[in-house]
């Protein structure tokens, strides 16, 4: 079986976030990461292969920067990687970004068939949890968001999804794209031997050239979202710290009490 897992780089959510031209995230800070919510989407792949043999394949649209994503993949296991990089895909929206994705899976299917697409539940930097739904409308195959569990068996995945009230099985044939959510499982560290294989494994880089994409498609002009306003949010107002040692307890105790907060 041949698994594609979607990794962002994304800025490092510890760090002060920077809003650049247009009020748009900048990506090329150095302070970037691996989209914490992906390692569960590898992990995910990598306990499928295992599970019922095939490759694992890391994927990430972004600026050079972004390579440091599929490393981590492929410090995790994952058997090789496709960076997709071009100045004109910065200031891509949602369906921008997924429309080189889907382009890129079509290009890594094209010697040997992609049977299963695997995602996070949700880019920490942009958070709309749309991404998986429209790479698997533009690829045509079926989409199971949100799962807290994947099996795959007789050509077919099949995934568990915990709603508020109810726990929901969905089943679907293969080819599909799945998102996972952080319940899903408990990502596995690199260690020394997996980051020194690592350094084998094959990195390729494309452009927007390779996937026959118009640069006109993507980026600013081909989004069907626009950044109207975006500011820093101004600092909190009013706040107490209490810092007295072992009288902490007592002080803010005192504190909740004079406000009527307690
Ligand atoms: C260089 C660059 C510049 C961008 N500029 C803007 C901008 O100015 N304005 C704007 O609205 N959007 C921009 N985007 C797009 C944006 O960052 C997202 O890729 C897209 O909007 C979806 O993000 P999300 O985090 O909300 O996705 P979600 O749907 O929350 O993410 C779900 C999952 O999709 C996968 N995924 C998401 N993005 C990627 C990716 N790039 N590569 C691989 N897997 C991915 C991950 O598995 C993630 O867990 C830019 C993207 C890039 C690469």
């Amino acid at each position: 079986m041949r698994i594609v897992v979607c990794v962002k780089h994304v800025p490092d959510i510890q760090s002060d976030r920077a809003l650049g031209e247009g009020g748009r995230v900048v990506r090329d800070g150095g302070d970037g990461t691996l989209n914490e919510l992906d390692e569960n989407a590898l992990e995910a792949a990598l306990v499928l292969a295992e599970e019922v043999g095939g490759e694992v394949v890391a994927l990430t649209v972004g600026p050079d920067d972004a390579v440091d994503a599929v490393r981590k993949g492929l410090q995790m296991g994952a058997d090789e990687a496709v960076h997709v990089v071009d100045d004109a895909i910065g200031g891509s929206d949602v369906v921008g970004t997924a429309r080189v994705l889907a382009a890129a899976i079509t290009h890594i299917g094209a010697t040997d068939p992609v049977d299963l697409v695997v995602l996070g539940m949700a880019g920490l930097d942009g958070l709309t949890s749309l991404l998986p739904s429209a790479l698997a409308a533009l690829l045509d195959v079926p989409a199971l968001p949100l799962a807290a569990e994947v099996t795959v068996a007789d050509g077919s995945v099949r995934v568990r999804r915990n709603l508020d009230h109810a726990t929901e099985v969905l089943q679907a044939s293969l080819p599909a794209v799945v998102s996972v959510t952080d319940q899903a499982n408990q990502p596995r560290y690199p260690n020394f031997k997996g980051m020194m294989a690592a350094r084998k494994k094959p990195v390729t880089t494309l452009g927007l050239a390779d996937l026959g994409i118009a640069p006109a498609d993507v980026g600013t002009t081909g989004a069907r979202t626009a950044v109207v306003a975006a500011a820093p949010r101004p600092a909190r107002e009013n706040r107490v710290l209490v810092n007295g040692g072992s009288e902490a307890g007592v002080q803010l105790a005192a504190y909740l009490v004079e406000n009527k907060l307690a």
